[in-house]
């Protein structure tokens, strides 16, 4: 044993154990980890192979018979101490090529790693386990939350359609509102649920493209050219008439972009841009981009934008509402797509939300030669555009007084048509448009905001003539 530990076996401190044995089985050597694993002393040396590991070697005829084979394979293994006790040990079973009939075996005590691949195991399952019953909770909340808001809604639809609402209109319109904005949360959590569980598949199907942008518009363009925005849509030519993909999906990821663009946005324009980037054989990159002129995101808020239940801050969430699940659900549906989602902006200049994603195109479409992608020149919304946008928001210059009318006179109409919801709308456009005016022009807006919040009539006009005149 010496000699091996001191010559040319130096692995006496070897962290695996390492048993000798010859062809009759009985262990030579045995180094000192085997011996403290095996709890052996000296006598380790003597005792068969077979005493050790019962299950893998058994003599027969004062030969050892193997149950594995030897070589450089890794076997799992049943070592046995002294007393009879076991552990599970990862083995690799030689023989010496110098000295024939010697076998050398190398095994490390595995019971640990065992025991955190159990713990691990049990962890992961368990956690499976939650996310299912999670899953399963979510669904059927917003199940159950739906069929309420859905049989309230029916029946707002219904006093409405019938003509007998009368005095409870605007009342009866709101619920309308509440339910439709309801039901848009209950699908975000129950769409957030089901790619949290990736469970989410999508649906590829043959559409066409254009009309598809048509009716992303047209859901659009009311809400935001009630606000006093421009908006405009803008597709490559490139782009076949039919494409393969999720044809709901996008109009879901581009709603949702629209709807952030048109909430953050109370003067300028708002812009929809597609095109294709590239084609490999039958498959397409589109290229989509949703710009506004809105209050723009700090650089510093930028990266938790597409986290889930993410918003710049709680006064946002406050003035806006929202859940801050609808740009993670933009991200994860566009990375199932195949694709990628980003955002730039400058705070109180705009921002501009950009995806792409992988289509099909049709058999037709694949035959026909690729034409190389012709870039339209999206930021050619002009440095001039941008320049009098920024003027419009500075208070005093002539941009900024005029965008100031032109919304008092839409506020002023809202109030007499009682539309309070939009009258409050343009409020905050007006607020923000005096920001930076003489203080009593302040206090002015100030109070008539309040007015308007308390819908009084008389106090909205007073208020109103006053500013009128600071403005005259
Ligand atoms: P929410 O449903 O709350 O709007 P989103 O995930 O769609 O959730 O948006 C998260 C946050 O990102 C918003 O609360 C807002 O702070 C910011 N944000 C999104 N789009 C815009 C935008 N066009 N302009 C400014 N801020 C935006």
């Amino acid at each position: 044993m010496e000699q091996r530990e001191s010559g040319i076996f130096p692995l006496e401190d070897a962290l695996e154990m390492v048993l000798f044995f010859d062809s009759s089985g009985v262990i030579s050597y045995g180094n000192r980890i085997a011996q403290e694993k095996l709890e052996y002393g000296d006598d380790l040396q003597g005792t068969p192979i077979s005493e050790i590991f019962p299950n893998t070697f058994r003599i027969e005829a004062d030969q050892v018979v193997s149950e594995v084979s030897f070589g450089a394979e890794v076997h799992k293994l049943t070592a046995y101490r002294r007393n009879l006790t076991c552990f599970p040990v990862e083995a690799r079973i030689l023989c010496s090529r110098d000295c024939p009939g010697m076998y050398i075996c190398m095994a490390n005590d595995i019971i640990e790693k065992e025991f955190l691949n159990k713990e691990i195991e049990q962890v992961k399952s368990e956690a499976e386990e939650a996310l299912k019953v999670k899953s399963e909770f979510v669904a059927n909340v917003t199940h159950e939350l739906r069929t309420p808001v859905n049989g309230i809604l029916g029946n707002v639809r219904e006093l409405l359609s019938e003509g007998a609402a009368g005095e409870l209109e605007p009342s009866l319109r709101l619920i309308e509102r509440c339910c439709g904005d309801m039901n848009k949360i209950i699908n975000n959590i129950l769409d957030f649920s089901k790619l949290e569980a990736g469970k989410f598949t999508l649906e590829p199907r043959k559409f066409h493209f254009r009309n598809m942008l048509d009716y992303v518009k047209s859901n659009h363009s009311n809400k935001i050219t009630e606000k006093g925005l421009d908006f405009f849509v803008t597709v490559s030519p490139q782009i076949p008439e039919y494409i393969i993909a999720d044809e709901l999906r996008i109009v879901q990821v581009l709603g949702n972009l629209l709807s952030n663009a048109q909430k953050f946005t109370s003067i300028g324009k708002i812009t929809l841009e597609a095109v294709q980037t590239a084609r490999v054989n039958d498959k397409i990159e589109l290229f989509f981009m949703v710009k506004d002129t809105g209050i723009g995101i700090d650089e510093k808020d930028k990266e938790k934008l597409f986290q889930s239940f993410s918003q710049v801050d709680a006064s946002i969430s406050r003035k806006y509402g929202g859940t801050g699940l609808g740009l993670n659900i933009c991200k994860q549906l566009v990375e199932l797509m195949g694709g990628k989602i980003g955002v730039e902006s400058e705070k109180n200049r705009g921002s501009i939300f950009s995806f792409s994603i992988w289509a099909g195109i049709t058999e037709e479409e694949a035959k026909a030669p690729a034409v190389q992608p012709v870039f339209d020149s999206f930021a050619a919304a002009g440095d001039m555009e941008e320049e009098k946008l920024f003027d419009a928001r500075t208070y005093g210059t002539p941009e900024n007084l005029s965008a100031l009318k032109k919304n008092l006179s839409k506020l002023i109409l809202c109030v007499e048509m009682k539309n309070w919801e939009k009258a409050e709308m343009f409020m905050e456009t007006v607020k923000q448009l005096t920001q930076g005016a003489p203080r009593e022009i302040g206090r002015v807006v100030l109070r008539l905001k309040m007015a308007i919040q308390k819908e009084n009539y008389d106090k909205i006009t007073a208020e109103f003539k006053e500013l009128d005149h600071f403005l005259q």
